[in-house]
């Protein structure tokens, strides 16, 4: 890789489109040994699917992934097209409420190793935490509140 960087976000989007577009790039190998090494990296919705070890039993297994991050996520959990909506939560380690916007979002099944929840909406997992890997299935950067990127600049 050319230029250098030292974090990484991983964002939202079609997971299937960006997992076969950073296969045929080459950078599957590279992006997995620096995120090994401890590169902090964000994946959010589609980045967070490129980043889960496992899918559900009815995705596509098929489309290459970096697999890093022992989740267990199903994509489109809400459904297809119109399950698009906005809510607030609380996230460990976020003082108050954080908005949370959901765009045809995939949800955590299973967390599982280091992995760890950081936030639920309806008992459903939409934040999880291993070490230097931040995986959360809403939008961040559509929102006004900043702390998530935050954290990923103080990790
Ligand atoms: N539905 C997309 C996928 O499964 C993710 C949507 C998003 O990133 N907003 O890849």
């Amino acid at each position: 890789m050319k230029q250098d960087f030292d974090r990484l976000v991983l964002p939202g989007g079609e997971s299937t489109v960006q997992g076969k577009l950073l296969d045929e790039l080459g950078m599957l190998e590279e992006l997995r040994a620096r995120i090994a090494k401890g590169m902090p990296v964000l994946g959010t919705c589609a980045g967070l699917i490129l980043l889960a070890h496992d899918l559900a039993a009815h995705d596509d297994k098929g489309t290459p992934r970096l697999a890093t991050m022992d989740v267990l996520v199903e994509r489109n959990a809400y459904g297809r097209q119109l399950g698009s909506f906005r809510t607030k939560g609380q996230v460990a380690g976020i003082d108050g409420e954080v908005p949370l916007t959901f765009i045809r979002a995939p949800r955590i099944v299973e967390v599982h190793g280091d992995a760890k929840a950081l936030a639920k909406v309806d008992g459903r997992i939409v934040a999880a935490r291993q070490g230097n890997q931040l995986g959360v299935t809403f939008h961040p950067e559509l929102d006004e509140d900043t702390r998530l990127h935050e954290l990923l600049l103080q990790m």
